[in-house]
């Protein structure tokens, strides 16, 4: 009976705790951006020792946020971040994006904004991929180059082999537009779609396709006895009567064996089902290959980078070496942008410390809050979960913006919602459409 109320309490502490520690962050930066302005930065040819960040997403860009604003100015370290992709590509937006015309470039956020206005020298960044670690640099894959480490932290996150509507598998913003409204195109042709894949992204897919497209079969294949299943019981039965709502068919405890041709999707049960259209939904895979020749025994058998608490990779060799977001193996029940930025945080702090010549001691801890959801079921309505595996709470709302959170992530990373100048650059104006 006093689930509820306390899951509210703890909920407070929670956001005291992270109010707090924002306050004492910025209290510290403010005290380093004041000696920066009285003793003037050092010259750039000092910095001479590398901190060197692979992958430049929720985790890799909040680490590179955090030093080049904390980073002491009088610090012989640089900052040197590596990133594939043109942009900043916000994943929560891409499976509703991939339905409905029109906010695609939305998805798409210009780095920068909180990162490169940094006195000279404090931080490079190249767009290219990492092939290759050794235990003094890094391997680029366009250049060649080797970029020699004094530190490096390992943010690569994880993929999915088919791409959208879970990953863009696309490094420039354009080309990654495309994909996504050919993908809208498929969905408005196709007569019936095979979703498979009972997650958040499929659950996201199967209602906005079917509010979109009424007179569609869309049909949900999800291998679980229930949808969202590493979620509250509430959650799976608000996502199943947002479907069944809708209209949607949901086959629960079928796997997709075969789909031998486009037509044809054959499950487990033998049951075979005729369509124009398969989404996949499933089959992210932590992004860790980089790491595998270095030290193979600290790859887990499901991919992710085994680490301490402190966020160093399990591997007495490398105390340099730190993973943290999607590829480290913390046990986060259900990793996210919070768990990713948090371990993100105390990478950053760990690396601060070691700058002043101490030992990292701040610790990962997974703290329940952070696994809290939003599912949109349709257009128009969403449903907000939290649990900490005892009780758990869900608002339902309204939803009015298609975009969902974009703007709000675009002024997050310190740029003005739609504005880029890459776009501009190209003549294509915002790279919007109508429907
Ligand atoms: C469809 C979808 C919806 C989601 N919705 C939500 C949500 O609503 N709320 C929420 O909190 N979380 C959500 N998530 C989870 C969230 O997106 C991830 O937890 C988060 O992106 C993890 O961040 P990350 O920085 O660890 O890794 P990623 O976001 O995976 O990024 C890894 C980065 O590393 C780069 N990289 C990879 N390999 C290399 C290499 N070899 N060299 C250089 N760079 C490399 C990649 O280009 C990429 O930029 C969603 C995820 C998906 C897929």
């Amino acid at each position: 009976m006093l689930e509820k109320p306390t899951l509210y309490v703890k909920l407070a502490g929670y956001v005291i705790f992270v109010l707090y520690s924002e306050l004492r962050r910025a209290l510290k930066t403010t005290w380093i951006q004041r000696q920066a302005s009285w003793f003037g930065p050092v010259a750039p040819s000092s910095r001479t020792r590398n901190i060197v960040i692979v992958g430049a997403s929720f985790a890799g860009n909040h680490v590179a946020h955090l030093l080049t604003t904390s980073l002491p100015p009088n610090s012989p370290y640089r900052v040197i971040v590596i990133e594939p992709n043109s942009h900043f590509q916000f994943t929560w937006v891409l499976p509703k994006l991939c339905v409905i015309k029109g906010h695609e470039h939305k998805a798409f956020i210009p780095y920068g904004g909180t990162v490169f206005n940094k006195p000279e020298g404090v931080l490079r960044w190249i767009q290219d991929r990492v092939t290759g670690v050794t235990k003094h640099g890094v391997t680029l894959e366009k250049s060649n180059e080797e970029v020699p480490y004094d530190i490096l932290v390992i943010a690569t996150g994880s993929g999915v082999e088919k791409g959208l509507p879970s990953r863009v598998n696309a490094t420039d913003k354009l080309q990654g537009m495309q994909l996504m409204r050919e993908m809208q195109i498929d969905i408005e042709s196709a007569k019936t779609v095979v979703i498979v894949g009972g997650g958040a992204a499929g659950v996201e897919v199967a209602t906005d396709a079917k509010a979109l497209y009424p007179y569609k079969n869309i049909i949900l294949v999800h291998s679980r006895k229930v949808v969202m299943h590493r979620f509250g019981s509430g959650l799976q039965k608000s996502a199943l009567e947002g479907l069944e709502r809708l209209g949607v068919e949901v086959i629960l405890g079928e796997r997709v064996v075969e789909n031998r041709s486009k037509a044809t999707v054959t499950l487990t049960s033998g049951r075979e089902l005729e369509c124009d259209l398969i989404v996949n939904c499933t089959g992210q895979k932590p992004s860790s290959e980089i790491l595998a020749n270095l030290s193979p025994s600290i790859i887990s058998p499901n991919g992710h980078i085994k680490v301490k608490s402190t966020l160093q990779v399990a591997d007495v060799q490398l105390p340099n070496v730190y993973a943290c977001g999607d590829v480290a193996n913390t046990n986060t029940p259900n990793p996210n942008a919070r768990s990713a930025m948090r371990q993100a945080a105390v990478v950053a702090d760990n690396i601060l410390l070691v700058a002043r010549g101490k030992d990292p001691r701040n610790e990962y801890a997974n703290y329940w809050p952070d696994g809290v959801i939003k599912l949109t079921l349709g257009l128009d309505r969403s449903v907000t979960h939290l649990g900490d595996g005892v009780s758990e709470l869900l608002f339902k709302s309204k939803e009015t913006d298609e975009a969902l959170m974009s703007a709000m992530c675009w002024a997050r990373m310190g740029q003005k919602p739609f504005d880029d100048p890459y776009m501009k650059e190209r003549n294509v104006g915002s790279g919007m459409v109508t429907r």
